[in-house]
């Protein structure tokens, strides 16, 4: 695991001679720009209105009488009233949880060590998998064999196949240079995520197959009477992750056998919006920890929810609730409220 890090942060910290100069230059132009600014305090409005609109929650009214720079609030509760302590929980957990963003320009984090379970092992009998080599991080599989024992319950048939959960990084590599060698790189670097941009690596990702009583398979598409697993997915924590018209946005084509895992209220409140997890990273930096909370309903309660920038983040001081890193810049609390 350790040599994944190293050869990532090569990657994104090498800088050429080249470089070097325009680093300085970079550098130089910040320091002259902090100058000139500073030499401009007298016509920065006060300090009373800058802060109150810098918080963007209007909720504020005319008490606000911190001093500037000081964006922390006094007290921080929920709805119902819980007090919340304001807590560090160090710079790694922007990188892990279930609400990661994972993507070609998002790479994964890789964590020191992963918890993952066997589908072949933990599966129930709803479903198949494509071997014993198929993992996934223990509350996915969970919910997957809630989700497809539910199918079936329903009328569905055993036909299900499980064809991928966890990548590592090496496997995603394989993946990415037997599709060059075979369609060429422009291809590759097309259809198939960069190694550390792939969504499989968190553990979180199934990709579904449909296979016969009579020894064939085929692709899934999520239509006739899958199209029940494409439409109730949230109600188990899994969305579709790559929708067609999100194209643009996810960096992938349309995958209607993709599933990834965010837990019952972010994939209730994703469908609810018309949102892939690209756009639902933004949408929750709206709701802060000291503005409005976001209140979702969803099959298994009622969550408030909010976002911290950074790892400093108001937790309740009691009550139910989880945490995740968004692998960009910060972390979401969700608080089951009801
Ligand atoms: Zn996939």
């Amino acid at each position: 695991m350790n040599s994944y890090s190293r050869r990532r942060r090569r990657r994104q910290w090498y800088v050429g001679p080249g470089g070097l100069l325009a680093v300085l230059a970079v550098i130089a132009a910040a320091v002259l720009a902090v100058v000139l600014f500073q030499g401009c305090g007298t016509d920065a409005p006060p300090a009373g209105e800058d802060t109150a609109q810098t918080d963007g929650d209007g909720q504020t009214g005319g008490q606000d009488d911190r001093q500037p720079g000081d964006s922390q609030p006094q007290e921080v509760k929920t709805s119902a009233g819980v007090s919340c302590t304001l807590t560090d929980l160090g710079e790694e957990a922007i990188y892990t949880g279930e609400l990661v963003l994972v993507n070609n320009w998002t790479l994964y984090h890789f964590p020191e060590e992963q918890e993952l379970v066997s589908i072949y092992a933990e599966k129930n009998d709803s479903y198949y998998v494509a071997g014993s080599e198929v993992y996934l991080a223990p509350a996915a599989m969970e919910a997957l064999n809630a989700m497809l024992g539910d199918f079936t319950a329903q009328g569905g048939s055993k036909s299900v196949n499980v064809v991928a959960g966890y990548r590592t990084e090496e496997f995603q590599q394989h993946l990415f240079d037997q599709s060059a060698e075979q369609n060429g790189l422009e291809h590759a670097q097309q259809y198939v995520a960069q190694p550390g941009g792939s969504e499989h690596h968190t553990g979180l990702v199934v990709d579904l197959s449909i296979y016969h009583d009579n020894g064939t398979s085929e692709e899934y598409h999520g239509t006739g009477e899958y199209a029940w697993i494409n439409g109730n997915c949230q109600n188990y924590g899994y969305v579709v992750r790559y929708a067609e018209d999100k194209a643009d946005l996810t960096g992938i084509a349309n995958e209607p056998w993709h599933f990834r895992y965010v837990g019952v209220p972010h994939a209730t409140q994703m469908v609810k919006e018309g949102l892939c997890l690209e756009e639902y990273i933004d949408y929750l930096k709206d709701y802060t920890a000291d503005g409005e909370h976001l209140m979702i309903e969803c099959a298994s309660g009622t969550y408030e929810v909010w976002y911290a920038q950074g790892s400093e983040v108001y937790l309740p001081d009691s009550g139910d609730y989880t945490v995740s890193g968004n692998n960009v810049d910060g972390i979401i609390v969700t608080c089951r409220v009801g």
